[in-house]
């Protein structure tokens, strides 16, 4: 009889992983709490559509793509802009409900069983192994549970604490957003198409306003949550910025959530693996996580397709050596950035700005290069309280090539353990 598989939520990765191993012949089912209409943000997402065609999963037809030409980044009083051109190289704005719709699709083409509205909560665990899913539909026994539930998965919430898994995302790597798509109201040319603020305005938060033909998308998210009042002040500044959006969203309109912090070290278990946000798998500075979470759906359907079927932890841990191997540099470098800003308060960071201390490179997470850094050196000099801040910043940088050195290759509790509190006091 073929193993059974469990996926919890119908996640990015979790629905490739499904589609893959359900094709290797496991016995696949997929519980996902909404409708199959509902599912997907009515909007558009930053997505590398090459990655997807690489591991050959199907992606939106170019038609459903808008190319994404890089992101002006805005000093927090709205006065300097730099411009970053890591997003110019492959980025495009594709449609979620058009992503996943796809990805739904090649889970069921490939066999795997989709059951929607369908409510997920705690794993079921025996002598410290998951061996079960309990849902409002009953319980339901696996030899391998995938949590691709989000960032707060009631499964993951559920594990025991020896497992060294965290149950909870803190509050300040929780990025509230509200995201709405209003309406143009002049094709004047917009100031500047693609633009992202910190601290916008002294508020909290990592806003983004992007010019379409049709209407504005509108970002604002905030660290820890997020008023009406700021979301109003946000939206209300860019308006005043652009000059050319109404009052009436057109798509969207929603609050949401992200976690903005770097993966999790310890993401699975016997009979266990975590994929997507439930392991927190996206860029920290950007909260972009669904390239990660398909390419990482693979690496997990690889694993557990090639494992002695028992899926014990140790076998996973495989899983985990292909994650970090491929983004642990990107998640850490950016990681140390996000860390850089919040270390600053509104004024601080916006001295950075404008007297480029930092820069797109920076925001790259590019090396400086030798010539600027007198500059840069007199500029922190000239701003009160950010030489902590920025030291921590370099100190970090230097620890992430120890880091990926030092992960354990093969699974010992003691040396995994020991990693993971390095990397957790990164
Ligand atoms: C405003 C906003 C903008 C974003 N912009 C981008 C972007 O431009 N580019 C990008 O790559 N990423 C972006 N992201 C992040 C992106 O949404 C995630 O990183 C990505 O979706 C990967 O997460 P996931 O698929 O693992 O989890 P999710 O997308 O959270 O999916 C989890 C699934 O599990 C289901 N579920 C949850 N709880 C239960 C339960 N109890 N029972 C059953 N099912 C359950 C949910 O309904 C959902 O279908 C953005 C997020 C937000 C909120």
């Amino acid at each position: 009889m073929s193993k059974k598989i469990i996926v919890a939520g119908a996640g990015h990765g979790g629905l490739v992983a499904a589609a893959l191993l359900s094709r290797d012949g496991f016995d696949v089912t997929v519980y996902e709490k909404q409708k199959r209409e509902e599912m997907g943000y009515d909007w558009n997402d930053c997505m590398n559509p090459s990655v997807f065609d690489r591991l050959q999963i199907p992606r939106p037809s170019d038609e459903e793509l808008l190319p994404f030409s890089g992101m002006n980044y805005l000093s927090p009083d709205c006065t300097r802009i730099v411009f970053d051109r890591r997003s110019q190289k492959s980025s495009f704005l594709g449609e979620r409900k058009a992503i996943l719709k796809r990805l739904i699709g090649f889970a069921e083409e490939n066999g795997a069983k989709l059951c929607f509205g369908v409510t997920v909560g705690a794993a079921v665990v025996e002598q410290e192994r998951v061996v079960g899913l309990e849902t409002d539909a009953g319980r339901f026994d696996c030899d391998l549970l995938i949590d691709a539930c989000g960032m707060d998965s009631p499964v993951r919430q559920s594990l025991p604490e020896s497992f060294g898994i965290l149950q909870r995302i803190p509050e300040a790597q929780t990025l509230y957003t509200f995201r709405a798509f209003y309406e143009r109201t002049n094709r004047s040319k917009a100031f500047p198409t693609f633009t992202c603020c910190f601290f916008h305005n002294g508020s909290n938060t990592l806003d983004w306003m992007i010019t379409e033909t049709d209407y504005v998308d509108v970002l604002i998210a905030s660290f820890g949550s997020l008023s009406d009042e700021v979301v109003q002040s946000s939206v209300a500044d860019f308006r005043r910025l652009h000059g050319g959006f109404g009052e009436t969203i057109v798509r969207g309109g929603q609050r949401s959530k992200i976690p903005v912090r770097r993966t999790l070290p310890i993401f699975v278990a016997d009979g266990y693996a975590a994929v997507g946000d439930s392991a927190a798998m996206l860029e920290p500075l950007s909260g972009s996580g669904i390239t990660v979470s398909v390419e990482a759906g693979t690496y997990l359907a690889q694993v557990a397709a090639g494992s002695q079927h028992n899926f014990s932890k140790a076998d996973l841990w495989e899983f985990e050596a292909l994650y970090f191997d491929r983004w642990l540099r990107m998640i850490l470098r950016d990681d140390a950035t996000r860390l850089l800003m919040q270390s600053m308060n509104y004024r601080q960071l916006n001295d950075m700005f404008l007297k480029k201390v930092i820069t797109a490179k920076e925001l790259c997470g590019d090396e400086t290069p030798p010539h600027d850094r007198r500059n840069k050196a007199l500029g922190v000099m000239t701003t009160p309280g950010v030489v902590p801040g920025l030291l921590h910043y370099t100190a970090r940088l230097k620890r992430v090539d120890k880091l990926r050195e030092r992960f354990p290759r093969e699974y010992e509790e003691e040396k995994v353990r020991r990693w993971a509190k390095e990397y957790d006091r990164f």
